[in-house]
């Protein structure tokens, strides 16, 4: 049986802390929103970084496909923003784990911090304690992360507002990556101006030149 065939679509709840976490961010960090890219490339590079150490015991999972590399794609229009790499993915239940629950003991100070926090330090402490995919929501109002894991048949996609519940649920083919994430970005309205190329690429050149994985901007989504 196939992952697919036994788990349709499903409406969980983030754990107590995430909601509140979120909460928090959304409403505390309300300068420098910048950092949300420099989380998600970073990601999006730990990905790649994992993948390459899996293959070194498993080289097949590299496939067709060995050279580490993401897209950030932009549509103005549909304010839709998307950071895409060929890393390691993620499979439902690592999905399920790494976006919906929070492991590290670390996260209660971080919220007592952050409630606390002003403006920039509060969009530094985000870096510091390593809560880095949450900020996409101080930018979108949902997010939708595309995955299939490397070595793996079935790809699926998480849904959220970012208010108390997220979504699971097979991806179709064309939507998710032949292998690794696709984060989806619904960017509010006052945070359009991250659809814009040359925002990114201020962005990109000023947060993330010191990513070891290639970085391409193009103009819409794929
Ligand atoms: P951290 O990077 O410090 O672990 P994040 O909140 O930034 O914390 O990410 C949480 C987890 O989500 C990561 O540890 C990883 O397991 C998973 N994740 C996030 N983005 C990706 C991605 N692009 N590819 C694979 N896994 C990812
Ligand atoms: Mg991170």
């Amino acid at each position: 049986m196939t992952e697919t065939a036994e788990k349709p679509v499903e409406n969980r709840a983030f754990e107590a802390d995430v909601a509140k976490l979120l909460h928090l961010m959304v409403h505390s960090v309300y300068s420098d929103k910048d950092v949300f890219l420099r989380e998600l490339v970073s990601n999006a590079a730990d990905a790649c970084e994992k993948l390459r150490f899996e293959a070194i015991e498993n080289p097949s999972l590299l496939g067709d496909d060995p050279k580490p590399h993401i897209t950030i794609s932009a549509d103005e229009e549909s304010r839709r923003l998307t950071i895409e790499d060929n890393g390691v993915g993620m499979s439902r239940d690592e999905m399920i784990e790494a976006l919906g629950t929070i492991a590290r003991s670390g996260t209660k100070a971080f919220m007592d911090r952050l409630e606390a926090a002003q403006g920039k330090e509060g969009a530094q402490l985000i870096g510091q304690f390593g809560v880095g995919f949450y900020s996409a929501f101080m930018v979108a109002d949902r997010v939708q992360v595309f995955s299939r894991r490397a070595g793996a048949d079935g790809a699926w996609v998480w849904s959220s507002d970012g208010k108390g519940e997220y979504s699971v649920a097979p991806a179709a083919t064309d939507e998710a990556p032949t292998r690794g994430a696709k984060v989806v970005l619904h960017l509010m309205e006052d945070a359009k101006s991250y659809a814009e190329r040359w925002t990114l690429e201020r962005i990109v050149k000023a947060q993330s030149g010191h990513v070891p994985v290639p970085i391409s901007l193009v103009e819409k989504p794929g």
